[in-house]
């Protein structure tokens, strides 16, 4: 089988990952909503929807069986069970969205973006958000009031092993206001994308340059 990622330039992988809580979603849709040349990445879970997701938008929501069914079939270009759920990235919609030279944004957990990285080597860009401290979480956690108070109190204790992950990651953000976070990724955003390894055909261009184009 031919490897889906060695093929000259094309899109890269985005991946942001933070403790749930951190700003990572909202960071996200503020990236999407600014800029055309990159998609999500929509993720199959067995979690129940919380109110306010949508179907097929937030989340491909589906139950155990099937989702079992994708594992066995390999359709997952990485999956995971984060807290009681499982979480996984079809491949299919992401080999699209590269093969047409755009990027991709992952919202994903540290175990995900190790299996990414493994696939995608230096097509992945990796950012993880902190927060600005563990109070200002679970403030967020408490006021996005999507979750029982059991389930808040599960994934602050979760937070604590989640940060020791950020070495892990080339870039890291913490995230004091969403504005100034989400400059930030565009910023890295760009830069990437200026990466000389990025940009087929320079050699090309310069030889135009120097013939006196
Ligand atoms: P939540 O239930 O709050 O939406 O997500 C819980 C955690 O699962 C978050 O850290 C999120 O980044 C992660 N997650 C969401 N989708 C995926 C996925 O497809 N793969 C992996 N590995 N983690 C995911």
């Amino acid at each position: 089988m031919n490897d889906p990622f060695s093929i000259g330039r094309r899109g890269l992988m985005l991946v942001l990952s933070s403790p749930s809580g951190a700003g990572k979603t909202t960071i996200s849709r503020e990236i999407l909503a600014n800029d055309d040349n990159i998609e999500m990445s929509v993720s199959m879970t067995t979690r129940p929807p919380r109110r306010g997701e949508v179907d097929g938008k937030d989340y491909n929501f589906t139950d155990m069986e099937s989702f079992n069914l994708m594992v066995n079939r390999r359709e997952f270009l990485e999956y995971a069970k984060v807290f009681d759920n499982y979480y996984g990235t079809p491949s299919g919609p992401v080999l699209d969205v590269l093969a047409s030279g755009r990027d991709i944004l992952f919202d994903i957990d540290w175990q995900g973006t190790q299996q990414l990285a493994e696939k995608a080597g230096d097509d992945l860009v990796s950012i993880f958000i902190l927060p600005p401290s563990m109070m200002d979480l679970e403030h967020r956690l408490k006021t996005r009031a999507q979750d029982s108070a059991e389930v808040v109190a599960r994934r602050m204790a979760k937070a604590s092993d989640e940060v020791t992950h950020y070495a892990e990651y080339d870039y890291i953000i913490v995230n004091y206001d969403i504005a100034d976070s989400v400059a930030k990724v565009s910023a890295i955003l760009m830069a990437e994308r200026l990466r000389r390894e990025r940009q087929v055909g320079l050699g090309e261009f310069v030889k135009g340059l120097r013939q006196g184009r």
